[in-house]
């Protein structure tokens, strides 16, 4: 047998993908599974959207293309980029990759060094620590977990943090899987802190257009002006047009640091897909009414949820500002239940409730369960129906 890399055996599945996987076992075998894992939008792709996709195979638009993204794409990024983040991006900083969690893997081995430091927050999403550890780079948290000031992204908790190694920190603003925002006083105190370092700020804003207060969502390129060189920021279209199985994200980068992330691209990909960069120019310059009615929806399941979970009792959360993802601390029940852990208590509901939940521990975060509402209302109705029926029973 050949031996497999050290890089690689040091890395773990992601179990967010591995819960997708279960589901289809199960479904296969005839199970009706309630879906609250991994987080995927419920909805469709819009029909302009996979209209464009059409559209796109019928012209034969299927060969290769420059490997940072066709030239009009990159347009519709710069004009929504400019129109909602009030930055002007050139052409040279923009690398569209097959799914922003790919731009966030070029970038990091653009940058990280054996021995480096990246400060991830914590609880983090599933591939940050992976994708860090792959680079030979070693993972520092900035800790969200105090109970005092539960989530909450301050720039306080990753300078405590930074030491001579740090290469990079990452802020995922609306988390994944917390659903805070990152202020702009916080966020501008950090890039302001962190780049005049010499440290590069990546800003994960995959679910920048799901969110649900009133407050502007800050613009990490204009907080500090002096700090372009080391501001830069992934998006994705995945979750804002329902996306996901096409893969197209893009990062926003220095000039240098992007066409860094491109040769890696050249090397690995070539180029992100020919017919989903079309679809992907309709859904960034196309109608975007389908996505107001998605974000409706998701902070109509999140009141919803939010009402059930207390009336259910002794979950303490904090009421997420975006994405679409519930993380609430379970301890009681798991003490209650004499259970181990988080991951016992989701492979209990899993077993008895054909509920899927996500354990904290997957995020850094042991004793909480993230629950995802992307999924349809009906399904939340019963998935808490169940849930409640359980976690009364010998309480
Ligand atoms: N990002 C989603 C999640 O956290 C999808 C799966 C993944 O890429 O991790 O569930």
């Amino acid at each position: 047998m050949i031996e497999l890399s050290s890089r690689v055996n040091t890395m773990i599945s992601s179990p967010t993908l591995k819960l997708l996987q279960i589901k289809k076992q199960l479904q296969t075998q005839g199970k009706v599974i309630l879906d609250f894992g991994a987080g995927e939008p419920d909805f469709s792709t819009p029909e302009n959207i996979k209209e464009a996709g059409t559209a796109a195979i019928r012209n034969n638009f299927t060969k290769y293309t420059p490997t940072s993204g066709i030239a009009e794409l990159k347009k519709a990024i710069r004009d929504s980029y400019q129109a909602e983040q009030a930055y002007a991006a050139k052409d040279s900083q923009i690398v569209v990759s097959p799914g922003s969690k790919y731009g966030l893997f070029l970038l990091l081995q653009a940058i990280v060094d054996p021995g480096d430091e990246v400060i991830v927050p914590l609880p983090f999403w599933v591939s940050y620590p992976e994708m860090v550890k792959f680079c030979g780079g070693r993972v520092v948290f900035a800790d969200h977990l105090q109970p005092d000031r539960l989530f909450e992204l301050t720039a306080a908790s990753y300078i405590s943090r930074c030491s001579a190694q740090t290469k990079a920190v990452i802020v995922n603003s609306p988390s994944n899987p917390t659903g805070k925002i990152m202020n702009s006083e916080e966020l501008g105190k950090l890039i302001d802190y962190f780049y005049k370092k010499n440290i590069l700020i990546i800003i994960d804003d995959c679910y920048r257009k799901i969110i649900y207060t009133s407050g502007e969502y800050p613009s990490p390129m204009n907080l500090v002006p002096a700090a372009s060189e080391h501001v830069a920021v992934i998006s994705s279209l995945s979750k804002t047009y329902a996306m996901t199985g096409w893969r197209i994200g893009y990062t926003i980068a220095p000039e240098k640091l992007a066409a860094a992330m491109t040769k890696i691209q050249e090397h690995s990909t070539s180029n992100p897909c020919s017919i989903s960069q079309k679809a992907a120019v309709e859904a960034l310059s196309g109608d975007q009414s389908a996505v107001q009615a998605m974000v409706e929806e998701y902070r109509r399941r999140r009141d919803y949820f939010a009402r059930r979970v207390d009336e259910i009792g002794h979950i303490t959360y904090a009421l997420p500002d975006g994405a679409f993802y519930f993380f609430a601390d379970f301890s009681h029940y798991i003490h209650i239940k004499k259970f181990r852990d988080d991951n016992q208590l989701a492979m209990d509901i899993l077993e008895k409730l054909n509920v899927i939940l996500v354990p904290g521990s997957a995020f850094g975060a042991p004793n909480h369960l993230r629950i995802s509402y992307a999924t349809s209302m009906e399904d939340i109705q019963e998935g808490l129906r169940r849930l409640e029926e359980y976690l009364r029973n010998d309480r």
